[in-house]
């Protein structure tokens, strides 16, 4: 061959080669899983820098979390064979809009130090806007309206874009205005949720072009990884973005027209294209191609799986009339999973009916079958996991490369338990994190005031805590003070002191509380921010009331406070390790060493492990049961990407688990294997037995027999999963159904890698 170019090039197929060196124009890769999409994105970015074509400030280059754009960092140092320096704009839709908006905070009636708020602040805030308007959130929990306006923060509709008919779904049509409220409230708070980092972008984009024109210009590339889990308001945004600069001022839309028109009735995909219409493709003339911005974009539409989010996979579809004159380039060879991994996950997606359909293959072995293990309950599952992992262990693989991917994160907790019996080395990818832990959130709380004294929500957690004495009354005497003259908790609490509204206990204790924080504000000036936490946490009492505590876990608080300030040390000041709360979602658990990963199948996007454990997969808990209950096969067809995308996670050993009896949210109910265990190739799949040994694995029980009728190993068995489920339903009783809400509360602060949120599917 002529070409043979830089080193980062050698080793690619031709057709990456075509996206890796195609610079100019749109560019689409759309392809399976494992087929190097990323791998073509980071080469990219290396031929684009090795080039001289752009500096790496220039390049846009977006991740689905954190964790990948670490990765890519990591990578593109190893193939340009010197650390990349800079890269500022490599990273989550969110952290990057978060970064802009920061810049432009004025804009949006923020300061710059604004605070981003997580879920949690979120329901908190707007449970006091629904207690202000007397709305009982009996009849219309606060989560639900934080999904909706979730939702339509998605689909980047403002509050006054939000369709009447959406509007009138909360509390008797009080969903629009409780929406307003609440963006009005965290401007007085300063505080964006992770929705707005992305909606004040395109608002302040919108209304001010010189500012849009001046990131045109800068972003001479732009790349977007895992593009089919692009919901509206990201699509916007990169449409905005991704237009050439003019010299004209650029044909960007206004305020969204028509809304009122969308009744009741109307589906919310109906609704969607009435209201929030994806923008007109920009006129591209002959010879002005090069006006068009460089953007690639690589996805797979088979692994589509935060529909429940607001992700659109039309967006893929419809990259090509958008970008007019794009190169669509597809890959088919999976350099990463051995024979039977890809054609059982092939085989278990060739199920759906919504795909664009494409081919697959590998050069690879064929290598070890998938096996299918049951166990009589989810204990015996996490202990047979666990004696696999030690076996697998003593075999020399790393623990490094071995995932569990489970359905929903409160399965982790039994492995997490069965891993410390065992000493295994673990972390937690994306779950229930170290910052969310009570005594964390506390600390951080303190901290939060310190940096944003209009941070109420910090304020309130932490203004009796340690106990001084400012009980509710106290608290809700604040927020009248602070609600009356629309000035933060804090300068309310100052104005109260003066005045003789308090019991003088409580008044002397809230002036000390505003003279600590004063006086730490001070500090700050002077102190490393690690010895001002250390100093905060101590003087503030709240070390103390640990140390006080007789309870079992206090202990361990107090070494997690111990673990938070020495966490901090990694960063410069308060202000970015505050930022780096708010956004880094999927930090490790903790565990920096070879260790096993512990995570959602949300979360488990874009990674590849050797080895990975797929337990849990039920009726009701893999397809979940909200799943079962809906109408219609979207939901389905999701569960089932889903479970394509944990099988092609697999190099070399894919290994399902199902239990027959499961203890969801505290209650106990007999399961049956998951539907999509029916949907695998016999030729490629192994039944084996559990190592957890006990009441099942030999003595042919009830599960054992259900088991050997499955379809895909040979038997008749014909009645439909969901039919099997229900009967089970029916004769269990007390049914699969656990707890909604707080399934979907579990998905949305562990299964989202990126930012918390909730099922607009819900609605
Ligand atoms: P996913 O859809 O799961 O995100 P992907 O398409 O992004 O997958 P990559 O993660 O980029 O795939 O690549 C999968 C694996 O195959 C990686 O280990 C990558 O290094 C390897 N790979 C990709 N292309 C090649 C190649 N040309 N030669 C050798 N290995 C390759
Ligand atoms: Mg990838």
């Amino acid at each position: 061959r002529a070409s043979v170019g830089p080193k980062y090039l050698s080793g690619l197929n031709p057709e990456q080669r075509e996206a890796v060196e195609t610079l100019d124009g749109p560019v689409l890769v759309l392809a399976g899983a494992g087929t190097g999409k990323t791998r073509v994105l980071t080469t990219r970015i290396a031929h684009i820098l090795s080039q001289g074509r752009a500096r790496p400030a220039e390049i846009l280059s977006v991740t689905f979390t954190n964790k990948a754009a670490r990765e890519m960092k990591h990578r593109l140092g190893q193939m340009l064979g010197h650390s990349v320096e800079g890269m500022p704009w490599l990273g989550t839709f969110h952290s990057i809009g978060g970064r802009i908006l920061r810049v432009h905070a004025e804009l949006a009636q923020l300061k710059s130090n604004f605070t981003v708020l997580d879920v949690d602040d979120q329901v908190r805030l707007l449970k006091q806007l629904l207690q202000a308007e007397n709305i009982d959130d009996k009849r219309w929990p606060t989560r639900m309206l934080a999904g909706l306006i979730d939702g339509w923060k998605n689909r980047g509709l403002m509050p006054s874009q939000v369709p009447s008919g959406e509007a009138a779904m909360f509390a008797n049509g009080k969903g629009g205005k409780l929406y307003a409220s609440y963006q009005e409230r965290l401007k007085i708070l300063n505080a964006a949720d992770f929705g707005d980092l992305l909606l004040e972008n395109i608002r302040i984009f919108r209304e001010h072009p010189d500012i849009l024109r001046q990131y045109q210009q800068r972003f001479k590339f732009i790349l977007v990884d895992e593009y089919q889990d692009t919901n509206v308001a990201q699509y916007l945004w990169l449409r905005l973005l991704s237009q050439a600069p003019s010299s004209t001022s650029p044909r960007v839309r206004g305020e969204v027209a028509s809304r009122s028109d969308a009744g009741e009735g109307d589906s919310p995909s109906t609704v969607l294209l009435e209201t929030a219409p994806h923008p007109s493709p920009l006129p591209v003339k002959d010879g002005e191609r090069e006006k068009t911005k460089n953007i690639c974009c690589v996805g797979d539409d088979d692994q589509s799986i935060y529909g429940w989010r607001g992700a659109e996979v039309d967006n893929i579809l419809r990259f090509e009339h958008d970008f007019p004159g794009a190169k669509v380039i597809r890959l088919e060879r999976n350099y990463r999973s051995t024979g039977h991994i890809l054609a059982a996950a092939s085989h278990l997606i060739a199920h759906n009916e919504g795909r664009l359909g494409k081919t697959l293959r590998t050069e690879d072995q064929d290598g070890e079958k998938v096996t299918v293990t049951g166990s009589w309950d989810s204990e015996e599952e996490a202990r047979g996991i666990g004696e696999e992992i030690e076996q697998l262990q003593r075999q020399g693989e790393k623990l490094d490369e071995i995932a569990i991917l489970v359905r929903a994160s409160y399965q982790m907790r039994e492995f997490e338990d069965r891993f410390v019996t065992l000493g295994l080395p673990y972390r937690v990818i994306g779950g229930p994190r170290f910052y969310e832990r009570a005594e964390i959130r506390d600390a951080l709380a303190y901290l939060r005031v310190i940096n944003s004294p209009a941070d109420d929500l910090a304020f309130e957690r932490i203004v009796n805590t340690p106990k001084r004495g400012l009980g509710d009354a106290t608290v809700q005497m604040l927020h009248d003070h602070a609600r009356k003259r629309r000035i933060p908790l804090f300068e309310a609490a100052r104005a109260v002191v003066e005045t003789d509204e308090l019991k003088p206990k409580a008044r002397g204790s809230l002036r000390d509380l505003i003279t600590q924080f004063d006086r730490w504000r001070a500090q700050r000036e002077v102190t490393a921010h690690t010895d001002l936490a250390q100093i905060v946490l101590d003087e503030s009492g709240y070390t103390e009331m640990w140390q006080k505590d007789r309870s079992a876990d206090a202990a361990g608080r107090l070494e997690n406070l111990k673990e938070l300030v020495r966490s901090m040390e990694e960063f410069e000041n308060l202000q970015g390790f505050l930022e780096h709360i708010s956004l880094v979602m999927d930090r490790d658990g903790g565990a920096e060493d070879d260790a096993v990963s512990l995570m959602t199948l949300h979360s488990a996007k874009g990674l590849e492990f050797d080895n990975v454990f797929l337990p849990g997969w039920e009726e009701g808990l893999f397809p979940s049961q909200r799943t079962l209950d809906e109408q219609g096969r979207a939901g389905l067809e999701e569960e089932r990407r889903l479970g394509h995308v944990g099988l092609t996670r697999a190099r070399r050993r894919a290994k399902i688990y199902f239990a027959t009896n499961r203890r969801i949210h505290g209650t106990w109910s007999t399961t049956i294997p998951s539907r999509f265990l029916d949907e695998l190739p016999a030729a490629n799949v192994e039944i084996t037995e559990s190592k957890g040994g006990s009441a099942w694995g030999g003595t042919g029980g009830y599960g054992a027999s259900r088991f050997d009728d499955m379809e895909a190993f040979g038997s008749s068995y014909s009645t439909p999963g969901w039919q099997r489920a229900q009967a089970n339903r029916n004769r269990g009783g007390q049914g699969g159904r656990g707890g909604f809400e707080e399934e979907a509360a579990s998905f949305s602060s562990s299964s989202s890698p990126d930012f918390g949120s909730f099922s607009s599917r819900r609605r």
